[in-house]
């Protein structure tokens, strides 16, 4: 058979017309059904591009100059929006990204779930999308004898100071600044990546959206902190509401931020925050989902697909923390969790205690094991909750559920392509996808998470 020849060639400028954007907010043109990915192209816009690399199947270009421009083209707020790369849609109005999600999902129902039919509901957003972020984790080095905190750019690992990240909670924001300028003070030195040397490698903050409380974690290579007691007193003085100080030591050479060793330095070892009613204490090294206000409008909506009457047992795979869980425990008769990561399961139980919640159980394993062991022990569901990591749900435990039958299946999902995937098993097994509703957990970025529910047929 004759292979198809690309209809683009490298170096060659083309006058292309935008009609898409990729899963990452890249443009796409089509030249002969042959597409063209660029970035800062939007969908509605024309430019010329010059081709800069030929695939097989497709092709790479960089926009030159727009011809035409998108109504939902804004000018990203953020000065250092390119360089960072941590968001990709702050040139996108906010009513238009919230439509780019609910479209991408769509597209992958028809596309890899074979559900063209089922109703994807408009993406349910923020009133006010900026500066959600709870946990900032800032890296640190050392420029003409003072320290910079700010982030990676792109493909590199420069360190470019930053004052402001306009997703992240001020007060965060704040503690960065005020912790950088003190070690600063106190002469405390960067981490130098490449030769293994010197101090400071991250500074971390965390708040609680709910309670305002603070946690400071000075992330160091080796356990020493030159005049710690001079840093611990100038930040309790420039931080109000700091309730935890701790110094994690990460002596790794490692991309990885946390090390194994925490010292809590100052205050508590925790900090506390809610989402509804259902209390969390927050460790350095806790998970805890970042965008609090959204989480509860996921849940909140999984509670509803749930139904519970009190009567219910239900099942919570991928519990992490127990989040999820001690939400349904609320109105249920009893949950069960589990989760692969052990200290994640103890928070788990630290949080059920915390709340005077009883009725929830948490076992440390793989969905796909331990769910099967309950099954064969006589545990029967009658509403399974998943909410797995972007690869989706293991078939071992899709063919568990298919084979206990419970009435209802919610499904939360942080990536919409195996969340279709695994609906279309489902769905041949004997559900039915009733609807999907994608939230926007990350206001900016390309993520989108959904919660969709299933009954059995
Ligand atoms: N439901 C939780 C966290 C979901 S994130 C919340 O809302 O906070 C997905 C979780 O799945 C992570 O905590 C990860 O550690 C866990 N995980 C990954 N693979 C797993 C597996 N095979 N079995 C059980 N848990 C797993």
């Amino acid at each position: 058979m004759e292979k198809l020849k690309p209809p683009v060639e490298k170096n060659e400028y083309i006058d292309v017309a935008f009609e898409d954007l990729t899963h990452d907010g890249a443009g796409v043109a089509k030249v002969n059904g042959f597409p063209v990915f660029v970035q800062n192209a939007l969908p509605g816009e024309s430019g010329q591009v010059k081709v800069i690399k030929v695939k097989k199947g497709y092709a790479f270009g960089k926009l030159i100059k727009h011809h035409t421009i998108s109504e939902q083209r804004v000018e990203a707020p953020c000065p250092v929006y390119k360089q960072c790369g941590g968001c990709q849609l702050q040139h996108v109005s906010y009513e238009g990204q919230l439509q780019f999600k609910q479209k991408q999902v769509k597209d992958v129902m028809a596309r890899i779930g074979h559900l063209p039919d089922v109703p994807v509901h408009s993406t349910l957003g923020m009133n006010d999308p900026w500066r959600y972020r709870n946990k900032a984790q800032v890296p640190v080095a050392e420029r003409e004898g003072g320290l910079v905190a700010g982030f990676y750019q792109q493909r590199s690992h420069d360190i470019i100071n930053m004052d402001a990240c306009l997703i992240q909670q001020q007060a965060n924001d704040d503690v960065v600044q005020a912790v950088r300028s003190i070690c600063e003070k106190h002469d405390v030195s960067a981490y130098q990546e490449q030769k293994h040397k010197g101090s400071l490698r991250h500074i971390m903050a965390r708040y609680g959206l709910v309670t305002g409380e603070i946690m400071v974690v000075i992330v160091t290579r080796t356990a020493e902190l030159p005049n710690k007691k001079r840093i611990i007193e100038d930040i309790i003085e420039a931080v109000p509401n700091v309730k935890s100080i701790v110094q994690n030591v990460n002596s790794k050479r490692t991309n990885v931020i946390l090390g194994n060793q925490t010292n809590v330095l100052w205050g508590e070892e925790y900090i506390y925050d809610y989402i509804g009613d259902v209390k969390f204490a927050i460790s350095a090294k806790s998970f805890y989902q970042v965008n609090p206000e959204q989480t509860k409008v996921l849940y909140d909506k999984a509670l509803e697909y749930a139904d519970l009457t009190g009567e219910e047992t239900v099942i919570d795979a991928y519990c992490g923390i127990g989040t999820i869980s001690l939400f349904l425990a609320q109105k249920a008769k009893k949950v069960y969790g589990v989760e692969i990561v052990p200290e994640a399961i103890e928070d788990a139980k630290r949080n059920a205690e915390l709340n005077g919640i009883h009725n929830a159980e948490f076992e440390v394993g793989e969905a796909e094991v331990v769910i099967p062991n309950w099954y064969k022990q006589g545990i029967k569901a009658d509403v399974i909750v998943v909410d797995p990591p972007r690869k989706g749900c293991d078939e071992a435990l899709l063919n568990t559920i298919i084979d206990m039958k419970p009435k209802k299946v919610v499904y939360v999902s942080c990536g919409p392509a195996t969340l279709a995937r695994d609906l279309a098993i489902l769905e041949k097994g004997g559900y039915e996808t009733v609807e999907v509703q994608p939230v926007d957990m990350f206001p900016h970025t390309t993520h989108v998470e959904n919660v969709a529910v299933l009954k059995l047929k």
